[in-house]
């Protein structure tokens, strides 16, 4: 025989089994808190319910009536009993909670006898009519789905015309008119009378609640939270408490510690005369917890006995149901308390100062995917929100500027300083120069994972998606949210943590680190065994990276350099060049603009290990559009065809052609550049090691490594390596200045990651640009890939996840493992760390970790979450060696 039904007392608490709930009424019941005693129906039994067609089988029903004798003899009442009645709740609890997602029924066991049982044993007429009536209403809502539209209308209907303004009021007369007419309601929309039999009212409602496992809230909850459809939901049986048999009664919820904040002071409020359902609808304000010491002290003391009790035993923040009955105390539920990450942070790192736990154990507490909300700039909370309009928060952290409705426009007026924010109904691959440009992104179609989303999320930069309140008219150049009309140039604010959108300007605060979050990282320092750098193009990111504590520079991207407004201009005439010799005069400009660059990056590391990427991209992209050029070129014939203006142009669109590539993700880029315009590489390699000579001089250490980009060859690799030499040999020959300098490559073509021992007799390190990687392990074209098929793949379940956010283990990570075995095989000083998006995400992080990585590289902003992912990977490492000790003795 299988046991579906488990008795509070009977030791069993095991969690899949009975559901949170469950489990922890069991726990509570055997540390002897005082919890009204009842059953559970497990997981299992709602699974068998669905395999039999939505039936509950004569085994579980046999179970369930033995259990409910039991309750009945050991509280000494009996259900249905018109002198003693047992009177139950009916309580939904899965195994991961989630709160108010599914339905419960109080009261149960009230009929036309029973409640005058209960008015004669309670001496309160008033409580026994009240307490049948709102029987009646959950019940038809949980159990007949009777919308409680019906139930509403008539106790207003009722309530005001005899003239009261409150329930309260009510007598018990009055109560059972209502009553009366609620059995009215029923017969109207059931064409049957209200079922008074108990026995019958308990399985109904035990199959309600297994029903609303499936019911729509609870599957899109389960979805976003990732909680799987089979777990099923268990059902708890118990006697029931009451809060509304008068003024020494309530019933209220706490959170033993502050859930928003974190401090450890009871957080919570109670109502008095009240039934637990009364706190969370919102009909009376509820006081708040602290003032019960005042009207309750005693119970208000056993409470907070209670709340340390509980908080000890289950070594965490408990977020706590309770019930006061004529002054006695009743605990009715208790779970972890679900968090802000501020109070994450500070609730598991005074966990371990008040020896709860261990250090370990709250360096496990903190999700770092939580962290994001800490870790960009936000607004300041004291700040009370006028919303105009709310989207999907696409991408966190919050931003003030100007509207635009045009990437090109963008770029042009936040050239000029001007803080911008994009606003489209959707982006493509081709609004990536606007999205640059803009602080932030609004779109009015799209999702999670669209494009404007992806990429935003990639630069940090905050972003709104999906917004489709707001109507755009892209001619007229303005939005519109109702009769509030958004010209382009009119300032808003948008929270790309919570979707918001805001007029004006509004106050910001920098993102910081609290002295908990400190504490906590080094703690995680003292654990990890990955490296943790940082991605960073200029010396400001670079300043940010060192103070969130990254160890070094992981990737310093030169073509952001080569990006900047006023360098653009001689980057073309570099490009444009017909000759050698005309290049250089290009790259002589450029080679102290770089150097002084890499001087303030060097500068703000202090010492740390930087790697410095040379160029990567095609030449093109720093280049004029084609179609613009052939528009203009073609105005220019038409008016003069013989002026000096249009031999530029023709001549740039000549050079633009030329250049222009059919694929240019898998063109002429990398160090397929350095090899066909050497002197390229080597400007950039002198501007290294002048930088390097020159902060030797001002007495500050360095640590320079240079990376050589989309290596697939070792031949490429030998013939950069040899160059980069060179020019450090000259440089050290004209200053006289002794350095070193790591030389490595990125690993980011199959090729590559396949002949990694031959790779690695030329290379220092590795570092396995995952993003590029996965571009060509996959074949994907990431903007194309993300802006068609990737969203409809991951929906489909063709892929599970998208694979530029979090790294394909089973196909690019075995292209990394691969690629550091060879490697190290061949080359046992070789060190390898990974690089891009990746760096930042637990999971993969996790995956660097087991492959056997030196270090991970990510944004700046995300350092303080890979410290804190790295050090939860060697805990968990740790503890799974553990585990697998003890089954080997
Ligand atoms: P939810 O998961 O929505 O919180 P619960 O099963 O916890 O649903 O119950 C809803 C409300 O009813 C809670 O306030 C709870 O404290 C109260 N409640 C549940 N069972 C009892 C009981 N046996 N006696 C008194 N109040 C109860
Ligand atoms: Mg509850
Ligand atoms: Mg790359």
């Amino acid at each position: 025989m299988n046991k579906f039904v488990y008795m509070f007392d009977e030791g069993n608490n095991k969690k899949e089994l009975l559901g949170g709930k469950g489990a922890n009424l069991a726990e509570m019941t055997r540390i002897g808190l005082p919890v009204p005693f009842g059953f559970t129906i497990s997981t299992e039994a709602c699974n068998t319910y669905y395999d039999t067609g939505k039936t509950i089988s004569t085994e579980i029903e046999l179970q369930v009536l033995e259990a409910l004798n039991t309750l009945e003899e050991k509280t000494g009442k009996r259900l249905g009993d018109p002198e003693k009645p047992l009177l139950v709740s009916v309580r939904s609890g899965a195994v991961h909670s989630m709160p108010g997602m599914m339905d419960t029924v109080l009261n149960l066991g009230m009929n036309d006898e029973t409640v005058e049982g209960m008015a004669k044993l309670t001496n309160n007429d008033r409580f026994a009519y009240d307490s049948y009536r709102r029987f009646i209403q959950m019940f038809s809502d949980v159990v007949l789905h009777i919308d409680g539209f019906y139930f509403e209308q008539l106790l207003e209907e009722i309530r005001e015309g005899k003239g009261y303004h409150s329930d309260p009021e009510m007598t018990a007369e009055d109560w059972k008119e209502v009553i009366n007419g609620y059995k009215d309601i029923v017969k109207r929309h059931t064409k049957r009378t209200f079922p008074e039999d108990p026995k019958e009212q308990l399985f109904l409602s035990i199959s309600a609640v297994f029903d609303s496992w499936n019911n729509q809230r609870a599957i899109v909850y389960r979805r976003l939270q990732k909680i799987p459809g089979h777990l099923g939901t268990a059902v708890n049986i118990q006697s029931m408490v009451f809060g509304n048999m008068g003024n020494d009664s309530g019933t209220g919820v706490a959170f033993t510690r502050n859930p928003s904040t974190g401090e450890a002071k009871l957080y919570g409020e109670y109502l008095i005369n009240a039934q637990g359902e009364d706190v969370v609808a919102g009909i009376r304000t509820p006081q708040p917890i602290a003032t019960l010491q005042d009207e309750m002290p005693e119970v208000y003391q056993q409470f907070v006995e209670t709340c340390h009790l509980l908080e000890r035993h289950y070594q965490d923040m408990q977020d706590i149901e309770f019930t006061v009955e004529r002054g006695e105390l009743f605990i009715l539920q208790t779970r972890t308390g679900k968090r802000t990450a501020q109070a994450a942070i500070r609730i598991a790192v005074e966990l371990e100062e008040e020896l709860i736990i261990s250090k370990k154990e709250a360096i496990l507490r903190v999700d770092p995917d939580q962290l994001n909300q800490l870790l960009h700039r936000r607004i300041d909370e004291a700040y009370v929100r006028k919303q105009l309009a709310k989207g999907l928060p696409a991408s966190p952290g919050a931003a003030t500027g100007q509207v635009v409705f045009d990437a090109d426009e963008a770029e042009r007026i936040a050239n000029d300083k001007i803080k911008v924010i994009l606003v489209r109904p959707e982006t493509t691959p081709d609004d990536i120069h606007g999205i640059v440009a803009s602080q932030a992104t609004v779109t009015s179609r799209g999702g999670m994972t669209s494009h404007a989303a992806v990429v935003a999320r990639g630069m940090g930069k905050p972003c709104i998606c999906g917004c489709e309140s707001i109507k755009i008219d892209l001619k007229l150049k303005q939005f519109k949210v109702g009769d509030t009309i958004v010209k382009q140039g009119d300032i808003i604010t948008v929270d790309g943590s919570t979707g918001e959108i805001m007029l004006d300007e509004i106050p910001m605060i920098e993102p910081q680190l609290s002295d908990e979050f400190q504490l906590l990282l080094t703690w995680a320092d003292e654990e990890r065994l990955l490296g943790v750098r940082a991605n960073a193009d200029n010396p400001e990111d670079a300043k940010k990276a060192f103070e969130f504590g990254a160890g070094g520079i992981g990737l310093c991207r030169t073509e952001h350099m080569f990006m900047d407004a006023h360098r653009i201009p001689i980057v073309q005439d570099m490009i444009l060049s017909e000759t050698y010799e005309e290049r250089k005069v290009s790259l002589t400009k450029l080679l102290p603009m770089q150097q002084e660059d890499f001087e303030g990056i060097f500068e703000a590391m202090q010492g740390q290990p930087v790697t410095i990427r040379l160029l990567d991209p095609p030449l093109h992209e720093f280049l004029p559009d084609k179609e613009e050029l052939l528009v203009e070129v073609t105005k220019l014939q038409i008016l003069d065809s013989n002026s000096k203006e249009l031999n530029d142009k023709e001549q740039l669109l000549r050079k633009v052609r030329q250049l222009e590539e059919l694929n240019p993700m898998l063109g002429h880029r990398g160090c397929r550049l350095g090899m066909i315009y050497p002197e390229i590489y080597i400007m950039q390699a002198k501007a290294i090691f002048y930088a390097i000579a020159k902060v030797i001089e001002n007495g500050v250490d360095v640590k320079p490594e240079i990376m050589i980009p989309l290596v697939g060859h070792v031949n490429e690799l030998k013939e950069m390596r040899q160059l980069v030499i060179n020019a450090g040999m000259q440089v050290k020959e004209e200053t006289g200045l002794e350095f070193d300098c790591l030389i490595g490559t990125m690993i980011e073509v199959p090729r590559a990651a396949l002949t990694a021992d031959q790779i690695a007799q030329e290379a220092d390190f590795f570092s396995f640009g995952t993003n590029d990687l996965t571009q060509t392990t996959f074949g994907y074209s990431r903007d194309d890939a993300e802006g068609k098929f990737l969203q409809a793949y991951i929906e489909n379940k063709v892929l599970p996840e998208n694979p530029f956010s979090s790294l394909d283990q089973e196909g690019v990570g075995k292209l990394v493992e691969t690629g550091v075995n060879l490697g190290k095989e061949s080359n046992p000083r070789l060190k390898t760390g990974i690089c891009g998006e990746h760096g930042g995400e637990k999971n993969s992080i996790q995956f660097c970790q087991d492959v056997g990585l030196d270090y991970i590289s990510c944004s700046p902003y995300r350092v303080p979450l890979a410290r804190l992912a790295a050090a939860q990977a060697a805990i968990k490492n740790e503890q799974k060696q553990c585990e697998n000790e003890l089954l080997q003795i």
